[in-house]
């Protein structure tokens, strides 16, 4: 392919990036209300492609028309009803010489368009028929009148429906699109895929695939397109799963490139914190330990993910693993995503390194004054081993003396740039810190690959013997008294209980105040408990006085905000309750009833929702009285929301696809995955093209 010299590069760029002003019909007003969605280049456009077609190539008899298919009729006004139920009504019946009667219904009309509709006057119409009270209807078709003898000419082609772009009506935004479309490129300057690679499959070049995607022939197979299926849609699918997988495989080959310190150690400090443990490790928590403790010994860095379920004993291991960087002479820092997760790493960290005698230091934001000098010059100087703390741990000031390990926990919170910050902090010279990056979100397999294309998975597939799964039930908020009683009786007999306030709003102070109110009721109700409150906005020494005291068991039932979603670790906990279950995403709520059922009694876990239920809501929260499996429940919430809800975009961008559906077009996967690896072999400049094209801003993590 003529694709390596610079001047094919400025003139591939040149073309898809050129602004939008530069078509005709595109001024600055229009132009700003195409970038308010995203659309700022010629290429945006190109990709901007249809959410359906409409047909109005054909017309159809009336008796002919199916339900909930889109189609174009023709016939004469028939009779004409306007009134008022609940709001304004018009019905128009007509009918054509198949003698079916079709009506044309309408809720927004001006009077003078009522008035157009008069017995006996023609009629073109198009829209989805439904039943309706009187046979067939359109609600709101689009439509227009015919003189007595007109023969009106019908569309050669579809008409794409493309997805609304606020302030600029269909018509427009079509014909704004077809004029981008009129500049894009011969296929020898768009076309990045090798040949060979396309032969393979059997695909149409991006610019056909572009032009049918856009401009597909009358003849063509709309299902194919609604379902994802069609080859054009497959192609441009293809095109953009592999420059992700490209920009994070690139990422992890740049890392790669750097050296590592590797961490050699004969595990005798570990080893002495393993014969300390009340417990023994799972058969799947030495594998695990043993592929990190293999990584690390290696001059490459380790960027390995740890996916444990809630409760598999992730902690345990990461601290084996500290063990082994301290023994070898360096320093290890362990990064959680909240304060709270933060202290119970700490606390844990406390209770097994001290007694073998290696100090744990501490560093989060609200460490602040002489405490934080300290912290800051024991990092500094290497006289701090191991540390633990929050996001304070990337910030400026922070310089460790010789950081060999970053191990980063619940990272679905972090960011890809902040596991990075981290990691560049251990940059000495050209070398850079292993890491071990720590999940309790399962990611279902398809999803993994292309989430965390630039690291190696391992997996903590087996929880701690003698628990017992946590019995789940679905309870509508009209019976919280009964709830309560629940509480209550629970309580009397020594357990202990969370009482979940999630809030949807992103708003902390609203989350603390609903957290607050349902302690007072509470507390109104309940008087012989001792319950405390903790939520986001309490100082960090009350949050900790808090923890301790229900940890202690002093406190019985503790009222909380999603602060407790991961992390807190209270064997004696045995009740949930989860308000406004319905509203949370499988995965959150897994993880918030993982903070019961960590001991050896029965646990179970009561998600209170708003009747009614949507079927939608109905059927996930099914699937958490199903099973207690992550992985599972990371499927299905796949299935039931999509991978945008499920990883976030702020976790890898993944959810930003434009084209792509990970779960409609699984089946690329492999190939993407083999693909990406020959290209990054053959031709890097072609990967680089790739990335540009379809990552854009994403890229500049690239060489990071
Ligand atoms: P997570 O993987 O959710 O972070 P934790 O590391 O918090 O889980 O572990 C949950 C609990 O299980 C902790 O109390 C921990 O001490 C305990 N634990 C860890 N490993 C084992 C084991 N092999 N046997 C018994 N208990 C264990
Ligand atoms: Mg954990």
């Amino acid at each position: 392919m003529a694709l390596k010299t610079t001047s094919t590069e400025t003139r591939l760029t040149a073309a898809g990036e050129a602004s939008l002003t530069s078509l005709p019909g595109v001024g600055p007003a229009v132009a700003e209300k195409l970038a308010a969605r995203g659309l700022l280049t010629l290429q945006d456009l190109w990709l901007h492609l249809p959410l359906r077609y409409d047909d109005r190539t054909r017309l159809l008899s009336i008796a002919d028309l199916t339900l909930g298919v889109p189609a174009q009729v023709e016939g004469r006004v028939v009779a004409v009803e306007r009134g008022f139920r609940y709001r304004p009504l018009l019905r128009v019946s007509i009918n054509d010489e198949s003698g079916a009667m079709l009506a044309l219904r309408f809720f927004h009309f001006s009077g003078a368009q009522a008035a157009q509709f008069q017995p006996g006057r023609r009629i073109r119409c198009f829209g989805e028929a439904r039943p309706g009270s009187h046979g067939l209807e359109i609600v709101h078709p689009s439509y227009r009148f015919l003189a007595e003898e007109e023969i009106a000419d019908l569309p050669a082609a579809l008409d794409p429906v493309y997805p609304a772009v606020e302030g600029i009506g269909p018509g427009s935004l079509a014909r704004i699109v077809g004029r981008a479309l009129d500049r894009l490129p011969p296929d020898d300057t768009l076309e990045l895929l090798p040949a060979a690679l396309r032969a393979e499959l059997a695909m149409p070049s991006l610019r056909d695939a572009l032009l049918q995607a856009h401009r597909p022939p009358p003849d063509a197979d709309v299902a194919l397109f609604a379902s994802g299926r069609h080859p054009a849609l497959q192609r441009l699918a293809f095109e953009e799963l592999l420059a992700h997988q490209l920009s994070l495989r690139r990422r992890r080959v740049a890392l790669r490139a750097h050296g590592a310190a590797p961490v050699r150690a004969s595990g005798k400090l570990s080893h002495l914190l393993e014969a300390q443990l009340p417990f023994a490790l799972t058969a799947a928590q030495a594998r695990v330990l043993a592929e990190i403790v293999a990584d690390i010994a290696c001059a490459e860095p380790m960027l390995r993910l740890v996916q444990g379920d809630v409760g598999s004993g992730k902690t345990v291991v990461a601290a084996l693993v500290a063990l082994r960087a301290v023994e070898a002479g360096k320093q290890v820092a362990l990064m959680a995503p909240t304060e709270l997760l933060a202290e119970q790493h700490l606390a844990s960290f406390l209770a097994w390194l001290e007694p073998i005698g290696v100090p744990v230091a501490w560093l989060a934001g609200k460490v602040t004054g002489k405490a934080r000098a300290a912290a800051l010059a024991g990092i500094a100087s290497g006289q701090s081993a191991v540390i633990i703390g929050t996001h304070a741990l990337m910030q400026e000031a922070v310089t460790f003396k010789d950081l060999a390990l970053c191990i980063v926990d619940e990272q679905h919170r972090f960011g890809v740039h902040q596991r990075l910050a981290l990691r560049d902090k251990g940059l000495a010279g050209s070398k850079v810190p292993h890491q071990l990056v720590m999940t309790a979100t399962p990611i279902p397999r398809t999803l993994a690959m292309s989430a965390y294309a630039d690291l190696d998975v391992s997996v903590i597939d087996e929880l701690p013997p003698g628990r017992t799964p946590v019995a789940t039930v679905a309870v509508s908020a009209e019976r919280r008294g009964e709830v309560i009683e629940r509480i209550r009786v629970a309580c009397a007999q020594g357990r202990q209980a969370y009482w979940v306030c999630p809030l949807i709003e992103d708003s902390d102070l609203i989350e603390a105040q609903a957290a607050q109110s349902t302690h007072e009721l509470l507390a109104t109700t309940l008087p012989e408990l001792r319950i405390g409150l903790l939520h986001g906005r309490l100082k960090s020494s009350e949050k900790q006085a808090v923890m301790a005291r229900f940890k202690a068991g002093d406190l019985q039932l503790l009222v909380a905000t999603t602060v407790i979603e991961v992390g807190v670790d209270v064997a004696n906990a045995s009740l949930m309750v989860i308000e406004n279950s319905e509203r949370l995403g499988l995965a959150q709520l897994h993880q918030l009833r993982g903070r019961v059922g960590r001991g050896a009694q029965a646990a179970s876990c009561v998600l209170l929702y708003r009747s009614p239920l949507s079927q939608m809501a109905r059927a996930r929260l099914e699937v958490l009285r199903q099973t207690t499996d992550g992985f599972l429940i990371a499927e299905k919430d796949l299935e039931l929301r999509g991978p945008g809800e499920l990883l976030g975009t702020r976790q890898t961008g993944l959810a930003g696809f434009r084209v792509a559906d990970l779960i409609r077009d699984a089946n690329l996967l492999p190939v993407v995955q083999r693909s990406s690896d020959a290209l990054l072999a053959k031709s890097p400049e072609l990967a680089d093209l790739l990335v540009a094209r379809w990552v854009g801003s994403a890229a500049r993590f690239a060489g990071a």
